[in-house]
């Protein structure tokens, strides 16, 4: 399994998880590689080709958050190369409310899938004229109805009730307009499963005054993008809340969260969205009673709330969480 520290927290985060995960019974040959800024600085590319034969030989991936900087023209995003690489079409974030965390509301289970390859990702972006820029949002029908489906076939497994599309075709008639026309012809095949569409303003109002409500939500790229840390918000902030790149032959796994520089080197971050991005792969790669035990034992961690992180309003740093959760699974 290919194993990737990134930047910022991730060395922390995902030493972590990768050491419960072993605890849990997790079997794991992690082949280590170094991608984003640490490749950066070691052989002056974000994105090694050793790491791209890793990934493809392994076929599966567990990964910290890369750097990508911000508004400079400096590499592009290593998280997009990524996932256009190998086609990791669907991101997919299971969103519930947790034992023991604050936060504003109770019985929140939700999954984000979230298209992963184009929008405005594709990356095309020009200067027409000074002071005039142009960012393209490509929307094709083949990678819309994908996700859909995917959706889809994730609320029958998962056995939902309901896939609500999320959109703004009310001002792009045609980008958005082609999303949902794909999402309504492959909600015709579903017809256990209730399909919606709200538009992305009121989305984000409703998911802040009614979460329970939802269920499954299917976006674009960049609303995906934006509403995941909105959805992360309700349930108690990133350092919760896991996710997926699944594609059709490799699937890598990931927090939510940025590298956070804020706290990066402190010790201090929660690694618990990195640990539940662990069971998310246990689950993948066909391990689940090592996922549904270190599961257990993650939530049996939050319920106590003795020890916890700074962002859940503990004291505790990440070595501490660690071995705490390492001693609830030796029971
Ligand atoms: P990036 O550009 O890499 O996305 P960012 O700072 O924009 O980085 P995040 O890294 O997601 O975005 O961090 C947003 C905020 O959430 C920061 O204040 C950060 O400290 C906090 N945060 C993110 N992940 C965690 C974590 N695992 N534990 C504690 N706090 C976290």
């Amino acid at each position: 399994m290919t194993l990737i520290p990134g930047d910022g927290i991730g060395p922390e985060v995902i030493a972590a998880a990768a050491r419960v995960m072993e605890a849990a019974g997790g079997r794991f040959r992690w082949d280590v590689q170094k991608a984003g800024k640490a490749a950066f600085d070691e052989c002056g590319t974000p994105i090694p080709d050793a790491l791209i034969r890793s990934i493809r030989r392994n076929r599966v991936g567990f990964k910290g958050p890369l750097e990508t900087q911000v508004g400079r023209v400096g590499y592009r995003s290593v998280n997009v190369a990524l996932r256009k690489t190998f086609d990791l079409y669907a991101n997919v974030r299971p969103i519930r409310t947790l034992p023991g965390v604050r936060s504003p509301f109770s019985g929140v289970d939700l999954i984000v899938v979230r298209e992963n390859t184009e929008d405005v990702y594709s990356g095309i972006e020009h200067q027409i004229a000074p002071g005039v820029v142009e960012s393209v949002k490509v929307i094709t029908a083949r990678a819309s109805r994908r996700i859909a489906r995917y959706a889809f076939e994730l609320a029958g497994r998962e056995r939902r009730r309901r896939v609500t599309s999320i959109h703004k075709a009310n001002i792009m008639k045609l980008s958005d307009g082609l999303f949902l026309a794909c999402a309504r012809q492959v909600a015709k095949r579903h017809a256990r499963i209730k399909y919606d569409e709200l538009i992305v303003d009121n989305a984000c109002m409703q998911l802040v005054l009614r979460p329970q409500e939802f269920d499954v939500l299917l976006l674009e790229n960049l609303y995906g993008d934006i509403v995941s840390d909105l959805c992360a918000g309700l349930v108690g902030g990133l350092g919760l809340v896991p996710g997926a790149n699944i594609g059709n032959r490799v699937a890598i796994f990931e927090a939510v969260h940025g590298t956070a520089p804020d706290i990066a080197g402190k010790g201090v971050a929660n690694p618990l969205a990195a640990i539940f991005s662990g069971v998310m792969l246990l689950r993948h790669v066909g391990q689940p009673a090592a996922a549904d035990r270190l599961e257990r034992a993650a939530l049996r961690l939050l319920a106590e709330r003795r020890t916890r992180t700074r962002d859940l309003g503990g004291t505790a740093t990440t070595a501490q969480v660690t071995e705490r959760l390492e001693a609830l699974l030796s029971r």
